[in-house]
């Protein structure tokens, strides 16, 4: 680069226009020897496959995903050339055998990419699960090219276990997580809910927490629990999916917005889903059980849209999404209280346990901090 530079004559200015051509250019070269290495790779690994007779599929399917954006400017050129529709805007549903269902007002289309494809992602996944996207029809009834993929709100995503410099994404444009807890059967476990806080907070999504199975708990015995989180500010609920008690209210909060539901197993994700929307009729338990060691019997993402408006995504892809992206830099972020507090110790960097002068340790012994909230932020911190 510098060398290039040094070539120029004295004054030159680079035309943006014309940088912009190049580093597009030089990324398309880099996609393209990556998607060569790639499919290097991924032959040898069939061959190696058949020669163990091992059984490799999950690890297949869960980087089909990427396959498919790496692979793209292999696709035919014939293909490419067909007359297409006026372009519509789009939201990716699932992605599966190789193409991506995409809703389009109330249609749906089963949708690949091209070459073409438009993404201000170059270094990620080119289309994930919740992207939103334009499309373009093409003359077979049901189908559609994408050609543009929308800037991302956020996401949530790993490097790819084959290509480690690229991003994974998992799911796309998330506006919120409902940490779901349960009053009784399994008994709320606040570390957890902390937890999922920190996690909200680092990655963009608004948090809500909703407090299940309102029916076991007549007395109100967790209200203090509830009160506790309803002062720091977050929105809680606490319902029944069995008694439909809170139920309007979380529909409220959850219309229109794209939700991820979390939680232990057990707690009622899917049975809250049905009961918020009947129609869903999903079976109890299934649900991605994100926290659940068990096997998943898929490996991909997808939307499932309410008929109130908005969607919650069921993705086996974040069964860990406890602290996802959360180091002791951030970590404070889910712990307003605590960040508020921070301001004042002597230190900058004070980590709150052991500093002189730490405003956190003070406001604890003064009982202006609930030791809960001080006792789950040093074990995250300690768990880092
Ligand atoms: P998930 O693993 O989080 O998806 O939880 P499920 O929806 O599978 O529910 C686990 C168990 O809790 C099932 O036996 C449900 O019938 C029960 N359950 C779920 N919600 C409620 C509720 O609001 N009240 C009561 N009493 N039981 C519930
Ligand atoms: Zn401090």
């Amino acid at each position: 680069m510098k060398f290039f530079l040094l070539s120029l004559p004295r004054g030159y200015i680079p035309h943006p226009m014309a940088q912009k051509t190049w580093t597009r250019k030089r990324r398309q070269k880099r996609q393209r020897e990556e998607s060569d290495r790639h499919l290097q790779r991924q032959e040898a690994r069939k061959a190696r496959q058949l020669k163990q007779g091992s059984d490799e599929l999950d690890l297949e399917e869960s980087d089909a995903h990427l396959d498919e954006s790496l692979a793209r400017s292999r696709r035919s050129k014939s293909s490419e050339d067909e007359a297409l529709g006026e372009a519509l805007d789009g939201l990716v549903l699932r992605y599966h055998r190789s193409s991506f269902e995409v809703e389009a007002g109330k249609q749906r289309f089963d949708c690949r990419t091209r070459s073409t494809t438009r993404s201000p992602h170059p270094d990620s996944t080119l289309v994930a699960v919740g992207d939103r996207v334009l499309i373009q029809p093409t003359p077979e009834e049901g189908e559609a090219v994408i050609v543009e993929v929308l800037p991302r709100r956020n996401k949530l995503s790993r490097s790819s276990k084959l290509h480690e410099d690229i991003e994974q994404v998992i799911v796309a444009n998330v506006d919120q997580l409902v940490i779901i807890s349960s009053l009784a059967e399994p008994y709320p476990k606040p570390g957890l809910i902390d937890r999922y806080l920190v996690t909200a907070a680092v990655n963009g999504f608004e948090p809500l927490i909703c407090f299940n199975k309102a029916d076991l708990d007549p007395d109100n015995v967790y209200q203090e629990l509830l009160d506790l989180y309803l002062d720091l500010g977050y929105a809680c609920f606490r319902t029944s999916a069995d008694s439909g008690e809170g139920l309007d209210r979380l529909r409220k909060a959850l219309a229109g917005k794209s939700s991820v539901f979390s939680g232990q197993s057990g707690v009622g994700k899917s049975s809250l889903l049905n009961a918020l929307n009947p129609e869903l009729g999903l079976k109890v338990g299934e649900i991605s059980a994100y926290n659940s060691k068990g096997r998943h019997t898929t490996t991909n993402s997808s939307l499932i849209s309410f008929n109130f408006g908005g969607h919650v995504v069921d993705t086996p892809g974040i069964k860990e999404l406890s602290l996802w992206n959360v180091d002791a830099g951030n970590l404070q972020q889910g712990f307003p209280e605590i960040l508020e507090l921070a301001e004042q110790c002597r230190f900058r960097n004070c980590s709150h346990r052991h500093e002189p002068d730490c405003e956190v340790l003070k406001a604890l012994d003064e009982g202006r901090l609930h030791p809960l909230r001080y006792q789950n932020y040093e074990s995250i911190l300690e768990s880092l």
